[in-house]
């Protein structure tokens, strides 16, 4: 039986990918600052701890182990890493994290590791044309992410390519763009744009009016949870080690997107357009490297993973309704 640890476990896709994991027939130790906000772990042990403290580190990452999954990282939707006002903590919190992890598992000899890094590591300059933005991979050079969070990111990958490099350690880092799905953030500032819209459909009457930043016209493309775990676990049974986008290809709009819920919902709002943090005014995934090396890409449509994602978040506003 494979043994693995997740990082982040706690988290969303983390808490996916333990079941994930569990499904495939794993032992699988998960570690979080936190519980799963919605669902008890399927993990065979939780530790509770703080992975930026080398003590807690050294506790999970064992020598018996033959992969560990780091997803842990202190993140969240544009109105957390946008705003300027949490930079240093993301900076610090989540490369101290990548710093004790990976010197943990080159210490133990665990052989494999996966990094989630994110398409928000790619320049600025090429993604200031909502229809044609670039994020090929090799794009991301010379650097200019729009974001510390995203300077962390690139940081970071450096970091487990050296350890490749110098260390022997198989990695496999992937570059996700906006994975969402039930078990999410949908709300407090950390939720992504599909958990936004789905919520803010929700919570508002018939007839009545969403707020959304910007314009709406800035435009992006969505993973459902279920395709970023099959192209995580694809990429960790390659020998490709990355970086790789993991995202979707289909692009639309801000608008677009609210509509989408709105249609789901079977409602008719009025969008009202407020200032706020946006981020790019235009972004996608490119699939032709996951495609050329994996020989797969993903392709479901945008409408079926809102279509699971909606109702979900329907329940939670009607049980925090409820409950208030
Ligand atoms: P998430 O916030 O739900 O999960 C991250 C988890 O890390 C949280 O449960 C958090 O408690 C944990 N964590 C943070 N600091 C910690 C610490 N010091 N010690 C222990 N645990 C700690 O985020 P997610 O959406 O599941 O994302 C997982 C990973 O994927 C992150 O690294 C994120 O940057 C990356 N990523 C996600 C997306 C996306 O669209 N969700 C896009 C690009 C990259």
């Amino acid at each position: 039986m494979k043994k693995a640890l997740v990082c982040g476990a706690g988290g969303f896709i983390g808490g996916h990918l333990v079941k994930r994991l569990k499904a495939e027939g794993y032992w699988v130790r998960g570690a979080d600052l936190k519980e799963h906000d919605f669902v008890p772990s399927e993990a065979d042990e939780f530790v509770l701890g703080d992975l930026r403290e080398v003590a807690v580190v050294d506790k999970v990452v064992t020598s018996d182990l033959d992969e560990v999954y780091q997803l842990a990282a202190d993140m969240g939707g544009a109105g957390f890493i946008f705003t300027g006002d949490n930079d240093a903590a993301i900076m610090h919190n989540s490369a101290t994290i990548n710093l004790n992890v990976l010197e943990a598992v080159r210490e133990k000899d665990v052989k494999k590791i996966f990094y989630s890094s994110s398409a928000c590591i790619y320049p600025e300059r090429n993604q200031l044309d909502p229809d044609n933005p670039n994020c090929a991979e090799d794009s991301a050079y010379p650097a200019d992410p729009d974001s510390e969070y995203g300077w962390e990111k690139l940081f970071s990958e450096r970091l487990y390519m050296a350890y490749a490099r110098n260390c022997g350690l198989q990695v496999r880092i992937a570059r996700f763009h906006n994975i969402f799905g039930p078990q999410g953030t949908w709300t407090g500032g950390r939720e992504k744009a599909p958990a936004a819209m789905c919520r803010k459909v929700a919570e508002t009457p018939e007839d009545g009016e969403i707020e959304m930043w910007g314009d709406g016209n800035q435009t992006r493309s969505f993973l459902y949870i279920d395709e970023c775990l099959e192209a995580v676990r694809r990429l960790m049974e390659s020998d490709f080690m990355g970086p790789v986008n993991i995202g979707s290809e289909e692009m639309v709009t801000i608008n677009r997107l609210a509509e989408m819920a709105m249609e789901i919902a079977g409602k008719k709002l009025s969008i009202r357009h407020i200032p706020g943090p946006l981020g790019v005014r235009g972004r996608k995934s490119d699939n032709r490297l996951i495609q050329e090396k994996l020989g797969w890409s993903p392709d479901a449509p945008l409408i079926d993973g809102m279509k699971k994602t909606y109702p979900w978040i329907a329940d939670q506003v009607r049980a925090t309704a409820a409950n208030a």
